[in-house]
């Protein structure tokens, strides 16, 4: 198994889609599929869980996003309905892939360098 020369840092694994063990090879296949395990270190992905923490994540942050920028757009530029449906129909789901692959990422990044794994008695 090859290590990297010194750790890497959860973001920018997360920012770059990467192992987190080397750096090097990607995490997805197409937007958010997980590759079987990495084409640099060979580690092996069985061990990511990231359940359903990005996705909650994202929906808070997209909300956040989309709303308060639908509030400016209606509020401060006036701009008609359909505007609204064009402009928060194609950026909506645009950011929601990119904060997805994003968080996703990140979490693998944070799982594997805590070592966080599903509890387990301890065997006697
Ligand atoms: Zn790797």
């Amino acid at each position: 198994m090859v290590q990297a020369a010194r750790p890497i840092s959860p973001l920018a694994t997360a920012l770059t889609c990467r192992c987190p063990q080397c750096g090097r090879g990607k995490l997805f296949i197409n937007l958010l599929n997980l590759r079987d395990r990495c084409d640099g270190c060979g580690l092996d992905y069985k061990f990511i869980d990231t359940g359903d923490g990005p996705a909650v994540f994202a929906i808070f942050i997209l909300g956040f996003l989309c709303v308060g920028g639908a509030l400016v757009a209606e509020f401060k530029f006036g701009v008609p309905w359909w505007m609204h449906v064009l402009l928060w129909g194609i950026l909506t789901p645009l950011i929601a892939v990119f904060l997805l692959r994003f968080l996703k990422a990140g979490l693998i990044a944070l799982q594997f360098k805590n070592k966080a794994e599903e509890g387990r008695l301890a065997k006697e």
